[in-house]
């Protein structure tokens, strides 16, 4: 695995692959299954998880519909602190911006704390173009640096490594990066911790300039929220004289008051812990204490079209606790790397083909790396129904349409590959119009129920579907034909009539 997205193959033909790997398919076990049940007991000690999760959906639901107002207060707020205010509608927009910036610092090296949104827009790669270096410094972000590899997990990166790889990893690589592995270094956890506690040490030493995300900003105050669990986040936003924050526009909260409720369920959701042992906020710049400039870079980079999307903004509503991701099923089979984007699992499917649209094969196979059990529903703390959106994307995919692109309402085709489904779907749509011509299908489907073949073979998409699959058979009777010989029989019968079928 090459550190970029670029070129990755459909989901279908990417999982195809990761799933043969025995070895990623163990570690992804061993670490969802532990994590789930950890975020199962953090949420249960609340009484009123329910509520604060109501509480968290609706908070993200009004900033949203009031984004652009929420906006402007943030920006006077920064501004007011002694921060500068940069707008990026793209992520060339915003890698320009960041570039900028650094060689104005006259500097060649950055710290980075992990930030989705720098993966999201390559910023890594743009300012490596430019002659910049930027080390990642959260441990799982090092070892996917260190390993020229990407993430695959959205709170664990490196949750498809082992700890046996990731001594490998460091032995190999720590040296071409700066300080190397201590000699004889084994996978023992706490040796493995300590030789990236000195690697990492001397970097954020020597940093002049930082890169961080946020969790979250807070209009009222200017105030930029991250909260993380390995004290490299606070070095990063500390100790170096520059401090540029690459946040999505979605990451808004109204008031502080606000944070009261994400304090709470995020930690719960992604760690399992009560609160993060770290969480780091700062307003501007404060004299002879941090950065002594401090820049925002706000990333639009598709998130306004979501946001048109009445049912697909919900998306935005994501503060990345990762929770759908372990209890998904195609998640831990396939793997993070497979969605061909730094946000894998569930709320990848539903956001990258809102921020990037579902042009490519790849983008457009990604509402369909579901099996729509709802369980990445029930666990998220924002109440994001990406079942929901998945089936609406899907639409999208199969139907085209009218969304909204680069802010223009534009007349999507759709996606290749699909018009079997298309026809399939239109011909069940007339059908469930037609009642009468739905009943006799009913019967002569009963009538030749023996004659079903248990395997779609008309097209690539049909066989694949039916591959791990057999076709049902058509029930001996209908549900409407029961009722009418239940109601003309007085009643006396009280279940359908099953013919053969429990033999067969
Ligand atoms: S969609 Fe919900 S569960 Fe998934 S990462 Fe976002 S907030 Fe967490």
């Amino acid at each position: 695995m090459s550190g970029t997205y670029l070129g990755m193959p459909s989901f279908p033909r990417a999982a195809a692959d990761s799933t043969r790997d025995m070895r990623l398919r163990g570690n992804l076990r061993h670490a969802t299954h532990t994590i789930r049940a950890k975020r199962a007991q953090a949420v249960e000690e609340l009484g009123d998880w329910a509520e604060l999760r109501e509480a968290g959906a609706a908070l993200k639901e009004r900033t949203l519909r009031h984004l652009d107002h929420y906006l402007e207060q943030l920006e006077a707020a920064v501004t007011a602190a002694g921060g500068v205010v940069h707008w990026a509608a793209d992520a060339d927009d915003a890698n320009r911006i960041v570039t900028e910036l650094v060689r104005e610092t006259g500097e060649s090296e950055v710290v980075k704390v992990k930030s989705m949104a720098t993966q999201e827009i390559g910023l890594n790669e743009a300012l490596a173009k430019a002659g910049i270096s930027a080390y990642e410094t959260d441990l799982a972000e090092l070892i996917v640096q260190l390993g020229d590899d990407l993430p695959s997990h959205i709170l664990v990166p490196a949750i498809h490594r082992n700890r046996d790889q990731i001594r490998d990893i460091f032995r190999k690589q720590m040296g071409s990066w700066g300080r190397a592995a201590p000699e004889g270094l084994s996978d023992d956890p706490a040796e493995l911790a300590e030789a990236a506690r000195l690697h990492l040490r001397e970097k954020f030493l020597s940093a002049k300039v930082g890169i961080s995300g946020a969790n979250f900003m807070v209009a009222e105050t200017g105030t930029l929220v991250v909260v993380e669990s390995e004290g490299n986040g606070r070095m990063c936003l500390t100790l170096p004289e520059t401090l540029i924050s690459v946040v999505g526009i979605e990451k808004l909260v109204p008031t502080w008051q606000d944070l009261e409720v994400f304090l709470q369920t995020l930690p719960r959701s992604s760690t399992a812990e009560r609160m993060n042992p770290y969480t780091s906020t700062w307003t501007g710049t404060t004299d002879d204490d941090g950065p002594s400039a401090f820049h925002l870079v706000l990333l639009d980079n598709g998130r306004t079209d979501a946001l048109a999307d009445t049912v697909g903004r919900q998306a935005l509503r994501c503060i990345r606790c990762s929770a759908c991701l372990n209890v998904c099923p195609v998640y831990e089979r396939a793997g993070g790397h497979a969605y061909g984007s730094p946000y894998p699992g569930p709320i990848g499917a539903i956001l990258t083909p809102q921020l990037r649209g579902v042009q490519s094969d790849l983008d457009a196979s990604l509402p369909y790396a579901s099996s729509l059990c709802g369980a990445c529903y029930e666990v998220c703390p924002v109440a994001i129904d990406i079942p929901e959106v998945l089936v609406h994307l899907r639409e999208r995919v199969v139907e085209g349409g009218t969304a909204v692109v680069r802010g223009q309402k534009t007349k999507i085709k759709p996606a290749k590959g699909h018009a079997a489904e298309r026809a399939l779907m239109r011909a069940a749509r007339w059908a469930f119009d037609h009642p009468r011509a739905m009943r006799a299908g009913q019967r002569l489907a009963a009538r030749g129920r023996r004659f079903t073949p248990r395997r779609l073979p008309v097209t690539a998409a049909g066989k694949a579907w039916s591959a791990s699959r057999d076709l049902p058979r058509p029930a001996p009777q209908s549900f409407r034909d029961w009722w009418r010989h239940t109601r003309r029989d007085g009643g006396g019968s009280d279940a359908p009539r099953t013919g053969k079928e429990s033999a067969e």
